[in-house]
């Protein structure tokens, strides 16, 4: 894969954020920190979290990496919805013809029709995991000192356990939703996927996917830090990826005849010029309204820049601070980078040939024309040709104009009264850009607080502590219902 897994990106840019901006004011920040201690949530039924437990220790013993697939998996998730009392209809397992290990099944709680269904989105793929490099078996759900170790619990079969168990305690609650509750676990999420269960899914059996609102838990965060529940994220967006390469020719000769047209110098200069430029600073609505709310989290001059920047006209000044730290400037602009460069063939010859790779993230709204445009004016060179590598794909953000974050806002508060909402632009890709490019409002929620100094998506010894995977059990539940009604 051209760029980093969805994850890895993600937690990059948030840990990125709280070491620079929380730790940066330090001392009055470690002041806030303790002085706030965590409101003690409300436990969630017995019942409910045994069954929770039961089904992430299924999920995560049933290895789901590429080399196996999903579709054993997707067989014991259809067996447990048909034991709850699902209809086969309501409980159906698809597998596309040419990729049997791809499994994904899609199951549906009727509502009374009261709005179109909402959508969840559970990938049931993982990550790779050596277990040799792991303390515990990856692929066996370990519980110790108040941890659960297993390849997913992160990401993201604790957020699928979490969605199923919620899903079964409503059947077996008779419940009825306003709208039909539709939750899609899926294949292929993950790099080196080969078919995207969200992709087929809307290709193949859109009658079944369909939905007025998506819900994502993949791509939403709960972050904590130091013990202190700082926020429920609500992304709306994702920055868009694509690659340019920007290529110098020239009919080269005998490098004792140097001569001004040498490609390496010309592509150079060129590169030295985007070195210094800055794409101007383009504020989406959830962007603006991340730094007015992200503000309650911070003190000192970063909270006093961030409020400034989502002022309308932004300040300058605080914008230009911003700028200066990579995990504000990613969320204020544009940004392209030169990630690889070659170019000549020999020692004694003149080159014909420099090139390099400028890798792009695009804010939503920006199409790659107007990138390339701006790149071709900031390389300032005729003789520099600028050539796509890898497109984009353009996917819109979903608008926070609805009353998402305050049903959000008002299903986190009833856990965690202190906890900021905060709408998010992510830097890497979810499943959500399949859904938001046909049209679907798509927001990333989840309530399983990760520490945001202690990131393992994707990594070694991934695991969740115990009381945050019961409060995401909790969390889940009830947003379930709360989203379900009718609008
Ligand atoms: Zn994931």
């Amino acid at each position: 894969m051209p760029y980093l897994p969805r994850c890895q990106e993600r937690l990059f840019l948030v840990r990125g954020v709280v070491a620079s901006l929380l730790i940066a004011s330090s001392l009055i920040g470690a002041a806030v920190l303790a002085a706030s201690a965590p409101a003690a949530p409300s436990a969630p039924p017995a019942h409910d979290s045994t069954l929770a437990r039961e089904i992430l220790r299924e999920m995560i013993d049933t290895r789901s990496t590429h080399d196996v697939g999903t579709t054993e998996l997707a067989r014991k998730v259809q067996a447990r919805l048909l034991a709850a009392g699902f209809a086969p209809v309501d409980a159906q397992l698809l597998i596309p013809v040419d990729n049997p290990l791809s499994g994904n099944v899609v199951a549906r709680l009727h509502g009374s029709g009261k709005g179109k269904p909402v959508l969840y989105l559970c990938h049931l793929d993982v990550v790779e995991a050596k277990p040799e490099d792991w303390t515990r078996d990856p692929f066996h759900l370990t519980e110790d000192n108040g941890w659960l170790y297993g390849r997913g619990t992160i990401d993201m079969k604790g957020q699928d356990a979490a969605v199923f168990a919620a899903l079964l305690r409503m059947k077996s609650e008779h419940f009825t939703p306003e709208r039909d509750i539709v939750v899609a676990f899926t294949a292929d999420e993950e790099a080196g996927g080969e078919r995207n269960g969200v992709d087929w899914l809307l290709k193949e059996h859109r009658d079944l996917v369909d939905a007025g609102l998506v819900i994502n838990p993949d791509g939403g965060e709960a972050g904590m830090k130091a013990g202190r529940r700082l926020y429920v994220g609500v992304q709306t967006g994702e920055k868009i990826s694509m690659a340019f390469e920007a290529e110098v020719t020239d009919k080269g000769g005998h490098s004792s005849r140097p001569t001004a047209d040498n490609p390496i110098y010309r592509l150079s200069e060129g590169l030295a010029r985007l070195s210094k430029f800055r794409f101007p600073t383009h504020f989406t609505d959830t962007t603006r309204q991340y730094f007015e709310r992200r503000a309650a989290i911070e003190t000192g001059s970063i909270r006093s820049d961030m409020l400034a920047a989502a002022k309308t006209p932004p300040d300058p000044a605080a914008v230009d601070r911003l700028s200066a730290v990579v995990e504000t400037n990613i969320l204020l602009r544009t940004t392209c980078t030169a990630t690889r460069i070659e170019g000549g063939h020999a020692q004694n010859a003149l080159p014909q040939r420099a090139r390099a790779t400028l890798q792009c993230r695009i804010i939503p709204g920006e199409s790659q024309d107007s990138v390339r445009d701006t790149l071709a004016r900031v390389l300032d060179d005729p003789t520099i040709k600028i050539s796509v590598i890898t497109p984009a794909s353009p996917s819109p953000e979903s608008p926070l104009s609805g009353n998402i974050l305050s049903t959000v806002e008002k299903v986190a508060r009833q856990l965690w009264p202190d906890v900021v909402i905060l709408p998010q632009m992510g830097a890497g890709a979810s499943d959500s850009k399949y859904t938001r490019v046909v049209g679907i409002p798509s927001y990333g929620i989840d309530g399983m607080f990760d520490d945001l100094d202690d990131g393992r998506a994707h990594g070694r010894d991934e695991r969740i502590g115990v009381a945050a995977f019961g409060q995401e059990v909790d969390f889940t539940y009830r947003l379930m219902r709360e989203v379900s009604k009718g609008r």
